[in-house]
């Protein structure tokens, strides 16, 4: 049923040379095979799309793009990665389309840099990957890229990264060497986002700026599930008063990223409702076709599944 259909996959990532040059760490280190997927953005990445059937992919630069810079060197390098990313979207403007790197070390230049992407380079939103240097970004430094966020219309995509040091090291470390993986997708990322989504909204942020969207991948990073709880939980006495789940389920977007479950899916779409999900594959990182192997058992009703597919995205995004 969906072959018919458009399909437009969110969380889509690339590497700029100079930008993946300044990750240090293990995080700087991807197999060959994911390298190769990383730095291109024409025939590999095309035919691969092609063969999956995937439309258009919305590009962003993979973890921690640009949130780990120093303030000194952070500004005109992502000015440069974001420029060589519309280019490359130029070669290619049915195909792809592109998330913003921001400077956040930087908070004012960021806002800057949104907007200067959005109205000069076309761009459709912005993604931030992690903590900017350790620090999350409910705090009112960070703001300001709210406020421009909501002004130009486009959406904050909060994405993973490596998690911080301090609770690595006493959450993760007796484990990390036998399962590196606990620190990274299976469970210490979700750890980190979803702590960083539920401090925007203890923050009071959207009761400011109403209009900000915000997009979470890999289903919500277990919020849908855990929303019921968070919601009562914080209705309970001794509370100021904090209407979570109205700001979760209004200015929250998910996707599907690497998250290809139907049992999450039916959770989060009795949650947020099927207006609020939207589909991606995190390309290289998991492979088009287990994305599209699951569409095929899915069995959501037409309209549904355009909403999921495309629909969603084009109102969120303008595609
Ligand atoms: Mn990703």
């Amino acid at each position: 049923m969906f072959k018919k259909m458009p399909v437009i996959a969110i969380e889509e990532h690339f590497w700029d040379h100079e930008l993946a040059a300044e990750s240090k760490g293990s995080e700087g280190v991807r197999s060959p095979e994911h390298l190769k997927r990383l730095y291109d953005l024409s025939e590999l990445r095309l035919k691969e799309m092609d063969e999956a059937g995937i439309d258009i992919q919305v590009l962003s630069h993979g973890a921690p793009s640009t949130q780990k810079l120093d303030a000194s060197i952070a500004v005109d390098l992502t000015q440069r990665v974001n420029d060589r990313l519309a280019a490359a979207i130029a070669r290619h403007p049915t195909r792809f389309a592109g998330f913003a790197a921001l400077p956040t070390a930087n908070p004012e230049a960021a806002a800057r840099e949104l907007e200067r992407c959005v109205k000069d380079l076309g761009f459709v939103g912005a993604m931030i990957c992690g903590l900017t240097n350790g620090m999350f970004h409910d705090d009112e430094r960070f703001w300001c890229i709210y406020e421009r966020a909501e002004a130009l219309g486009v959406p904050i995509y909060f994405h993973p990264s490596f998690p911080d040091a301090g609770v690595s090291s006493v959450y993760y470390d007796k484990y990390a060497k036998e399962f590196p993986q606990v620190v990274r997708a299976a469970w210490g990322y979700t750890v980190e986002t979803a702590t960083q989504a539920v401090r925007l909204i203890l923050s009071r942020v959207f009761e400011k700026h109403p209009g900000l969207n915000v997009v979470l991948g890999h289903m919500g990073e277990t919020l849908p599930y855990q929303l019921w709880r968070i919601d009562q939980a914080l209705k309970r006495p001794g509370h100021d008063v904090m209407h979570f789940r109205d700001h979760f389920t209004r200015n929250f977007y998910i996707t599907c990223s690497g998250h290809f479950s139907t049992t999450a899916l039916v959770c989060a779409m009795m949650e947020m409702s099927m207006d609020h999900i939207m589909f991606s594959v995190d390309y290289p990182f998991v492979a088009n076709k287990p994305a599209i192997d699951w569409l095929e058992t899915l069995q959501l009703s037409h309209t549904d599944m355009q909403k999921f597919l495309n629909g969603n995205a084009r109102k969120l995004l303008k595609i």
